[in-house]
């Protein structure tokens, strides 16, 4: 471990077996002076090999992530491991208890939280360990995600782009053994910069897969599956699950976001009507929908159109909608990098 943390857990991360314990952060409140928050965690090791650092719930209200890799970490029989893998199914634990992409406890999102403030809140506080004692041990690490409940995404794993070109070729093969339909290849110019996951592993030199797997704070039964049998495809591929039964991956399609054209925001408030789905092949100028004018109904809602070519890879969810909301991201294909 490097560092200070105020973070601590009983768990043996150097101990064979499986553990299945939390981590403790420290979290003082009027009813609960020496309280903790309590983040799941399970340790699955069995000897010298890699490390796979496999976590969910990030954020919340995203659920596909959470429920495979809750499956994943009871599944795992120790004997069949060579090397390490730690399991976080409810990384924002107090997000997840909310059904909130921000945890109630201090308006924390987790995924723009990297690389963390020891002596923060708690979301920062979690940050800060994955950050420095997690991540750290971690050979590779997979962060699973989807749109929560202001977007819905085609099922898509993200890489991040500007590594060396080792670093660049170990994520292509990390999104390859993965096997989503597409991978989105991207700087952080989205809205992460660097403040995420894939950023602070990037910082330290560890691949980072992230995945989006659908949204709407539902359960996409296609995107439980691709996770389901991309995390058992990459820790095969890695070594550490070798013997684990898998299918073929289809090949991905490596995409990625080529600018701020790339995405259309509401100008005004209303309700929005989408004009086309995910999935769709677009082009600029073409109409992405209306915005319904709610106190003057009477007057013609406003039209929105794409601003650039590319395929429909997230929609906006609720049709209530503002001036600055995000309602279409597009991607466009690349060579694979
Ligand atoms: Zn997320």
């Amino acid at each position: 471990m490097t560092g200070f943390t105020q973070v601590w857990t009983p768990l043996d991360f150097e101990a064979d077996g499986k553990q299945c314990d939390w981590l403790r952060v420290p979290h003082s409140t009027d009813l609960s002076g020496y309280g903790v928050v309590p983040i799941p965690i399970v340790c699955i090791r069995n000897g010298a090999g890699p490390t796979a650092l496999l976590m969910a719930g990030s954020h919340g209200d995203e659920y596909e992530g959470q429920v495979a890799l809750a499956a994943l970490a009871r599944e795992i029989d120790p004997a069949d491991v060579r090397g390490r893998i730690i399991i976080l199914p409810a990384l924002n634990a107090p997000a997840v208890e909310a059904g909130r992409r921000v945890s109630p406890l201090d308006a924390g999102n987790l995924n723009r939280s990297f690389p963390g403030d020891p002596v923060g809140g708690p979301t920062a506080m979690i940050a800060h360990y994955v950050t420095t004692v997690l991540l750290a041990m971690a050979d590779l690490a997979i962060d699973l995600h989807a749109g929560g409940r202001s977007c819905d995404y085609l099922p898509c794993a993200l890489i991040r782009s500007g590594g060396t070109e080792t670093e660049q070729r170990e994520l292509a093969d990390l999104a390859i053994a993965f096997g989503a339909p597409v991978t989105s290849v991207s700087d952080g110019s989205g809205g992460g910069g660097r403040t995420t996951f894939s950023a602070a592993g990037q910082g330290i030199g560890v691949a980072v897969l992230t995945a989006e797997l659908g949204g709407r704070a539902t359960l996409s039964r296609e995107g439980l599956a691709i996770a389901e049998k991309g995390l058992r495809r990459v820790l095969k591929r890695f070594g550490i699950l070798p013997g684990v039964k898998t299918d073929t991956a289809s090949p991905t399609r490596f995409m990625r976001v080529w600018g701020r054209e790339a995405f259309v925001y509401a100008m005004r408030k209303g309700l929005f009507e989408p004009a086309v789905e995910l999935g769709a092949v677009v082009q600029s100028g073409q109409p992405a929908g209306v915005i319904h004018c709610i106190d003057r109904p009477w007057q013609e809602p406003e039209p929105v159109a794409f601003t650039g070519d590319g395929l429909v890879a997230c929609r906006r969810a609720p049709m209530l909608t503002a001036p600055g909301d995000c309602l279409y991201k597009l991607l466009v294909d690349v060579e694979p990098c």
